[in-house]
């Protein structure tokens, strides 16, 4: 099956496509099925992208990234996901928190952490779910109180991924002044084991490496520089980190449709209960092949939102990235369900891994703007239509 040769990509991106591909082909999903079924993480993974500097691809040079952007870095996800292992927290870490510390941090921030999330020896979380709030997020109530120089912040968050492996997590609150009404948001860096904040695995029923937390956050005492950015900058500076998480939500989709496609024309090619294999019949072939044009087109939109953010342009990316967001996480969840049909019996076999990406493949329409906010979005936003909620 081709990978991606598109007019968006240059030279250089798809020289980086072919050296991540190999790489994800030497670990793949035997790697990851390895990983979750002994509890443990993805570290040796983790390392090893990172010292081929993968991991911090869109970070600034001078920080010891790469100085590319988002197109580097989802191109990095996709590829990863495409060989059956893909590293969530790579939506997070370099894209969410290296982002937004580039953008707005101070300079002893980029300097005490951009180094560490793009060699891989710190690894950043993002909180900004909350129980009460969810896909509304004006409703979050983390508040930061200011005692003297230091913060104290108190909330509770929920489905917060890797915060065990994460050295901080950058939580999203708002000031005690600006407690209710319309959310302006600001950002904290909260270290593993600042006192006060607590964790609790959820019991997800999803086969992945990483784990989701429900944070309880209990006059947790930050210093002044815990706060990255103004904190009156309110959305942008989150709209910074936000939108490279949808863009990176949208590699994550596309790499693990194309993991299942890919395993199912294989299994389609050669599985023969009548006079030829079984991918002859349309019925089998034409959902695989729409299968593939989905993942292809919401790569165009994945490449266009990219492109738009790494140019600055953060309006006409919040647009783009929803888009290929949505595009994605529903390529994602049709492709991975033809492919478990495909295979029959077969399909839900652990020796063939694919029945558990039905419920991994959820996690792409769902998270981190579910489906329908992002129809919600393009309603009101590009058609102008009139708001319900
Ligand atoms: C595996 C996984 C990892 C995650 N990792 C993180 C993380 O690292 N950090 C973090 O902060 N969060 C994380 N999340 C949380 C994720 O972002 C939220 O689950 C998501 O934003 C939806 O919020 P919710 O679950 O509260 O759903 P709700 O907001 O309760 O929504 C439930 C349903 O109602 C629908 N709905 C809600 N409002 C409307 C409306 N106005 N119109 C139409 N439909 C509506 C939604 O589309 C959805 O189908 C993760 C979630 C998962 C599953």
């Amino acid at each position: 099956m081709s990978t991606a040769r598109t007019a968006l990509e240059t030279e250089e991106h798809q020289a980086l496509r072919a050296a991540v591909a190999a790489l994800g082909k030497r670990y793949g999903r035997d790697y990851m099925t390895t990983v979750i079924r002994e509890g443990k993480h993805t570290d040796e993974l983790w390392a090893e992208a990172a010292k081929l500097g993968y991991l911090g691809v869109n970070l600034p040079e001078e920080y010891g990234g790469g100085g590319g952007g988002m197109a580097e870095l989802s191109i990095v996800l996709e590829e990863l996901g495409a060989a059956g292992s893909p590293l969530l927290m790579m939506i997070v870490s370099p894209a969410i928190c290296g982002t937004v510390i580039a953008r707005f941090g101070t300079e002893e921030q980029k300097r005490a952490w951009l180094p560490g999330l793009a060699d891989g020896s710190l690894t950043m979380a993002f909180g900004i779910t909350e129980p009460d709030a969810g896909s509304n997020s004006h409703r979050i109530t983390t508040t930061a109180r200011r005692d003297g120089d230091d913060w104290v912040l108190t909330g509770r968050k929920v489905f917060v991924s890797g915060v065990d492996i994460a050295d901080a997590t950058l939580i999203v609150g708002r000031t005690e002044d600006a407690r209710s009404g319309k959310l302006k948001p600001c950002l904290f860096i909260v270290p593993r084991e600042a006192p006060g904040f607590g964790r609790n695995q959820i019991d997800m029923e999803l086969h992945a490496p990483e784990k989701q937390f429900e944070l309880v956050l209990d006059d947790v005492r930050l210093p002044a520089d815990a706060l990255v950015g103004d904190e009156d900058a309110g959305l942008l500076q989150l709209f910074a980190g936000l939108n490279p998480e949808r863009i990176m939500t949208a590699a994550f989709g596309i790499g693990m449709g194309r993991f299942a496609l890919g395993r199912a024309v294989e299994y389609a090619r050669t599985r023969q209960v009548w006079k030829d294999p079984i991918g002859a019949h349309q019925a089998i072939a034409h959902p695989l092949a729409t299968a593939h044009i989905d993942l292809e087109l919401s790569r165009l939109m994945m490449q266009k939102a990219a492109r738009l953010y790494d140019e600055g342009d953060d309006i006409g990316a919040g647009e783009a990235a929803n888009m290929a967001k949505y595009a994605a996480g529903e390529a994602c969840v049709k492709a991975v369900d033809q492919a478990v049909h495909t295979l029959g019996g077969n399909g839900l076999t652990r020796e063939y891994g694919l029945a558990s990406l039905i419920t991994a493949s959820r996690v792409a329409r769902i998270a981190p703007v579910s489906r329908e906010m992002i129809l919600n979005y393009v309603s009101h936003q590009s058609l102008g239509l009139p708001k319900s909620y």
